[in-house]
């Protein structure tokens, strides 16, 4: 059994997709495919999985990545912005990019960097990317950071999207074992209703999520 969606909470999910390692369940209510906890790495196996596959500053490759979500986040940002990189992981690269556009950014990682004072701040914008697809309790999460945001401020999230199943059947972003919860567009419009949000999608894989000012 899949168990509840673990962003909705709804009980009712279907098997989406099965390969020899893991089965994938899709949520009746926002769409999010995810694997039930059973197959959840531990926090030791995880984080070394993440030390393995670590990013580096130099790496202009990983900067070009980034940057599909730091040209559009810079364009919306106002000047001196505050914000937060939410698992920025070893190498924050991202927040040295928007700092070096003048905003302040804290970082916060739950493996690398547990900054708690961080999390206790409020802020303009909040990013993470290639965070959300890692979140075993992605409703708790998602609440959490979304707390720390001021009226107007913009979350702004990177995750590659569920296409259809066709797709995801031979798609490489499920082989990571690290990466347990898949949205779509259908699953953030779900969100953006949720929060509720004003939603935008800045790239194939970047989702804004403005918070409305009443
Ligand atoms: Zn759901």
């Amino acid at each position: 059994m899949a168990g509840p969606c673990p962003l909705c909470r709804q009980p009712v999910a279907q098997l989406y997709h099965r390969d020899k390692f893991r089965s994938y369940y899709q949520c009746a209510g926002c769409a999010l495919v995810f694997v039930p906890a059973e197959y959840h790495l531990s926090p030791a196996d995880e984080r070394a999985y993440y030390e393995l596959h670590e990013n580096s500053l130099e790496d202009p490759g990983y900067g070009r990545f980034l940057s599909r979500c730091a040209t559009p986040l810079l364009k919306a940002l106002k000047p001196h912005s505050q914000g937060l990189d939410f698992g920025c992981g070893p190498a924050p690269l991202l927040a040295k990019m928007l700092a070096g556009a003048g905003h302040r950014v804290e970082l916060y990682d739950t493996f690398f960097l547990r900054n708690v004072d961080a999390m206790q701040r409020d802020y303009d914008f909040v990013v993470a990317t290639e965070v959300v697809e890692h979140l075993a309790d992605p409703a708790a999460e998602l609440e959490r950071l979304w707390a720390r945001l001021r009226p107007g401020g913009l979350m702004a999230l990177m995750t590659k999207l569920v296409i259809s199943r066709e797709r995801f059947a031979s798609w490489h972003y499920i082989r990571d074992p690290t990466h347990i919860c898949f949205f779509s567009e259908r699953t953030f419009r779900w969100l953006a209703g949720r929060f509720p949000a004003q939603l935008q999608f800045a790239d194939s894989d970047v989702i804004f999520l403005r918070k409305t000012c009443t």
